[in-house]
């Protein structure tokens, strides 16, 4: 049985960060990392833009190899032996560890119709097979407005690709951005060449012939070659909660990004934190949330004792418009809007009992910073004292 005083579980972005994190203070320990998909770990976000806007398919790797780790790809692990501090894979090849990190993420959540004619957008073997279907310039419905129906919307039909886009909000972004906002979006989305179907829930997905036709709550039949759908992920908990660590919509972590058990630690997509900013416990689905918890999670499981008190941003491109965005954006609560340009550059504050939450800081670089800070001031913030308040760099 190999033995690594290090092992993670899962090949994402949270993995490769934690091994680099580990190799900060430990440069000689081994670490084993097992992973379910064939890839080496890769960045997720180009697979929805920047591979379609020209940027070289190698740019994707992490190159993780290179920090000094055993790396099992191909491999599932399917269980946990914490009092024997053990991993067994599904083929029953087993792996010993003394600290563990579950980077294990989350996935795609599937409709209950369409099967294996649905694309459900999340890793690399997803993006090859629908790069291999928009190079034959196939026709697309794509389920869902959020982050990864937006993105792959825009990224088809950047492709020269018909494109219908299905979703029961009003708006695009509607979870995140403010009514007006989303509203903006999908005549954006439609001037771009998108056929935009808000307020269409989709009940079902049939053959026909070569192709499919998705069929919708209003009665609404669209024909396409090929669906894609973006509604959301779930976190891969059962691997944890199978061996008796403590899971709720996630693994909950301490500030040092240990689980219930010890020296078991998560990171990552599949983590829930606290976040001091915001005085609450989250589950972040971002870029670098991933990056940076799981360095941290790597640094702790070394040994390091510094809690963990980062507050993680986000960011999108939706054709020519871009965002960062920090903190908690509910658009059910209090939104004050900065626009410089309405819709097209500005800054929207989210606002919960006098303080701000989340900012989003539409087509706006530069002050992710300057917003977390904000979201630490104990205000009171309001419309009055927030307008101007962080201007476009
Ligand atoms: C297409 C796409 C575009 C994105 N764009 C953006 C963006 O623009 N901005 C942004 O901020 N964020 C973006 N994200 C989100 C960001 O990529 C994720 O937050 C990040 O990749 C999460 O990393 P993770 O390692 O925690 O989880 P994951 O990426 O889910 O990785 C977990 C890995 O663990 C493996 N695994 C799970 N269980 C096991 C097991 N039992 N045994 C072995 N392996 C296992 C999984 O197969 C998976 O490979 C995007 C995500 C996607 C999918």
């Amino acid at each position: 049985m190999p033995h690594t005083p290090y092992l993670i579980v899962g090949g994402g972005m949270t993995a490769d960060a934690a091994v680099r994190g580990i190799r900060e203070l430990d440069p000689n320990g081994a670490i084993g990392l097992i992973a379910a998909e064939p890839d080496p770990p890769y960045a997720r976000p180009p697979l929805s833009k920047g591979l379609w806007k020209g940027e070289a398919f190698d740019t994707v790797w992490r190159k993780t190899a290179g920090a000094g780790v055993e790396l099992h790809l191909g491999r599932r692990v399917t269980g946990l032996d914490l009092r024997t501090k053990t991993a067994v894979d599904e083929r029953g090849a087993e792996y010993s560890f003394e600290k563990l990190l579950l980077a294990t993420g989350g996935t795609a959540h599937r409709l209950p119709f369409g099967g294996d004619r649905v694309i459900y957008f999340r890793a690399l073997e997803d993006y090859r097979r629908l790069r291999g279907l928009a190079d034959e310039k196939k026709s697309f419905a794509v389920i869902g407005g959020g982050f990864i129906g937006s993105e792959i919307a825009a990224a088809l039909t950047m492709a020269g690709c018909k494109t219908t886009m299905l979703f029961p909000d009003e708006g695009i972004g509607s979870r995140v951005f403010s009514a007006d906002l989303a509203r903006f979006l999908v005549g954006y989305y439609r001037e771009k060449g998108v056929d935009v179907r808000n307020g269409e829930q989709v009940v079902g997905i049939q053959e026909s012939g070569a192709q499919v036709v998705v069929e919708t709550k209003a009665g609404s039949r669209i024909t396409a070659d090929a669906v894609v759908a973006g509604i959301g992920i779930v976190p891969n908990t059962e691997l944890a909660a199978a061996a008796g660590i403590a899971v709720d919509d996630g693994i909950p972590v301490d500030d040092r990004l240990r689980t219930s058990y010890p020296d078991v630690f998560a990171a990552g997509d599949v983590a829930r934190f606290v976040a001091p900013a915001l005085g609450a416990r989250i589950r972040v689905e971002h870029e670098d949330n991933a990056n940076t918890m799981g360095r941290a999670a790597g640094r702790s499981m070394a040994g390091d004792a510094a809690p963990y008190t980062h507050l993680p941003f986000f960011y999108s491109d939706l054709f020519d418009l871009g965002y960062e965005a920090v903190g908690e954006m509910d658009p059910r609560g209090e939104v004050v809007a900065d626009w410089k340009e309405p819709f097209r550059e500005g800054v929207v504050y989210y606002l919960a009992g006098g303080r701000v939450r989340g900012v989003l800081l539409w087509n706006t670089w530069g002050q992710v910073d300057a917003a977390r800070a904000l979201i630490a001031e104990a205000g009171p913030f309001n419309a009055k004292n927030l307008i101007g308040r962080l201007p476009a760099a």
